[in-house]
């Protein structure tokens, strides 16, 4: 599938995320930065998105910001949302220790962040969008989500990987460095040619949904209107 189809595939998945988070009450607003850390992660598809915003506004990526961000501690997974899911399903020997993916809270700024305010906040990828928070996270050091936003988070994470298929998911600034590193013209076309050598993720796709039974018929319209978004023509 082509780049521009998967990109307007994403950018309808974000807006039905957005209607299905209208129901809840967010404390959520602009200015409040406490999430917009260095260990935010993504896809190549949500990367490729944000390279396309920086060339329509006639600029490029802020490497000098990523490659700062790229010397210093930051959550690096190795294991992507799906790969999870399959290791759910069917643990397999070698694969990477559930218990070694965790992220350090004390990590510095997201390195797109610019005077509390995101550079980028239009197209920010699904991992700022998913951080909704009921109450003031400064009022207890992590953002309280209602579960069946958590449980929304995960399915949204895993259809936004197996339509980046043969993409690579990795941290923020490693995934806009590998891409920002080959040609702009085939920079997202060239993703799958690359190894991990730039600390990223391969895409798998989805072995299962990852949602708990008691969440489902909640999350059952978000479920249903993302998979008519695929199979729409
Ligand atoms: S991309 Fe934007 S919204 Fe996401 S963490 Fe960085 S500054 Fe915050």
């Amino acid at each position: 599938m082509q780049i521009e189809k998967r990109i307007a595939l994403l950018e309808k998945i974000y807006r039905v995320y957005e209607a299905f988070c209208a129901n809840f009450s967010s404390a959520c607003r602009k200015g409040c930065a406490l999430c917009c850390t260095a260990n935010v992660t993504m896809t190549t598809l949500e990367g490729a998105m944000i390279h396309n915003h920086w060339l329509a506004e006639g600029g490029g990526a802020p490497v000098g910001a990523l490659q700062a961000a790229s010397r210093r501690p930051r959550f690096q997974p190795r294991i992507t949302t799906n790969h999870l899911a399959a290791l759910c399903v069917r643990p397999q020997a070698g694969d990477p220790e559930l218990s070694e993916e965790a992220a350090d809270p004390r990590v510095g700024p997201c390195p797109l962040l610019v005077g509390n305010l995101c550079s980028i906040y239009a197209v920010r990828p699904f991992g700022c969008r998913a951080m909704v928070s009921r109450s003031d996270c400064a009022g207890h050091g992590a953002a309280d989500m209602p579960d069946e936003v958590l449980a929304a988070n995960t399915l949204v994470l895993q259809f936004i990987e197996a339509i980046d298929e043969g993409g690579l998911t990795g941290n923020l600034a490693d995934v806009l460095l590998h891409l920002a590193r080959m040609e702009r013209s085939d920079a997202y076309e060239c993703k799958e040619r690359q190894s991990y050598a730039d600390g990223l993720a391969a895409n798998q796709p989805i072995p299962c949904l990852m949602v708990p039974p008691e969440q489902r018929e909640r999350v059952a319209p978000l479920m249903h209107a993302i998979r008519r978004i695929l199979t729409t023509p």
